[in-house]
């Protein structure tokens, strides 16, 4: 699934294509794409409104329209928002055209991706403000602020990491890179996190937020460029899909389990396991 890194470098290539420009037409192909809301909905909100700017919160992708409109897209699992690609790209669910005969195509073979509407500033910050915590990437994300969060939390450190409402933007990859870097077992509770870990966790994040930027992001499956080039980072993971391979700091297998619902990469002579609660034996 894309995540912040991914987001972003659409948004990064997108944003001078798009921003200043109006959109001509809007065809939304699959209604599914935008329910509760009725497809006539989104059009009637975005046609013919210049795009103020293109910018993102956590795994969003916002359309800042004129007049305080606002476009909320995310991606899931498989959808890729594509810029002049060829006749025949297959999947197609949305189509912008815009008013200097560019287009726009949001591709999505799984159907997953979803386009909702805010009208006004308010509606726009509420809608965030129920989904989405910190933004990692803009100085808020502190060990002081993760530690006051995970205060009393017995969820294990990578359920808390992935919470998109306490921190936005976070998927599996980058959290499985994030608490190797920290040597943080991903099964840990939150709550028994020390402050100093907490420190390392939040320039951990940081750092393996900012080299999946750096890299455009990670291609496993699905996830494209605008220009439908795929992202490297991929080729730079440390333990996530690298079950059996020598940790690239002590050589020891990396080893696969569940954590948080999900596939989970981890060295554990790096990253100990958390201790089960002690049990009193009988003494002999
Ligand atoms: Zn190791």
């Amino acid at each position: 699934m894309p995540e912040l890194p991914e987001v972003e470098t659409i948004r990064r290539q997108l944003a001078p294509l798009v921003e200043g420009r109006v959109v001509a037409r809007l065809e939304i192909s699959d209604p599914r794409w935008c329910l509760p809301l009725a497809p006539e909905a989104i059009v009637d909100a975005v046609q013919g409104r210049r795009v103020a700017r293109l910018a993102r919160r956590g795994k969003y992708l916002v359309w800042e329209l004129e007049d305080d409109a606002f476009l909320l897209m995310h991606l899931r699992m498989t959808g890729t928002l594509l810029y002049d690609p060829p006749p025949g790209t297959p999947y197609e669910r949305v189509r912008w055209e815009l008013d200097d005969g560019h287009e726009l195509r949001f591709c999505d073979p799984r159907r997953f991706g979803t386009g909702e509407l805010a009208l006004g500033t308010p509606a726009r910050d509420a809608f965030f403000a129920a989904r989405l915590g910190l933004e990692p990437l803009d100085g808020e994300l502190t060990g002081e602020a993760l530690a006051r969060m995970a205060r009393g939390r017995r969820a294990p450190v990578k359920a808390f990491l992935l919470d998109q409402r306490r921190i936005a933007g976070v998927g599996n990859i980058y959290a499985d890179e994030a608490l190797f870097r920290a040597r943080i077992h991903p099964l840990r509770p939150a709550g028994r996190l020390t402050r100093t870990q907490w420190d390392v966790l939040a320039v951990a994040v940081r750092d393996t937020l900012t080299a999946g930027l750096v890299a455009g992001g990670a291609t496993i499956d699905d996830f494209r460029h605008a220009d439908g080039v795929r992202g490297s980072f991929q080729d730079e993971f440390l333990v996530h899909l690298r079950r059996g391979e020598p940790c690239p700091r002590c050589g020891t297998a990396v080893v696969k389990f569940v954590a948080a619902g999900r596939g989970t990469y981890a060295c554990e002579r790096c990253q100990p396991r958390p201790r089960a609660r002690r049990v009193r034996r009988p003494s002999s």
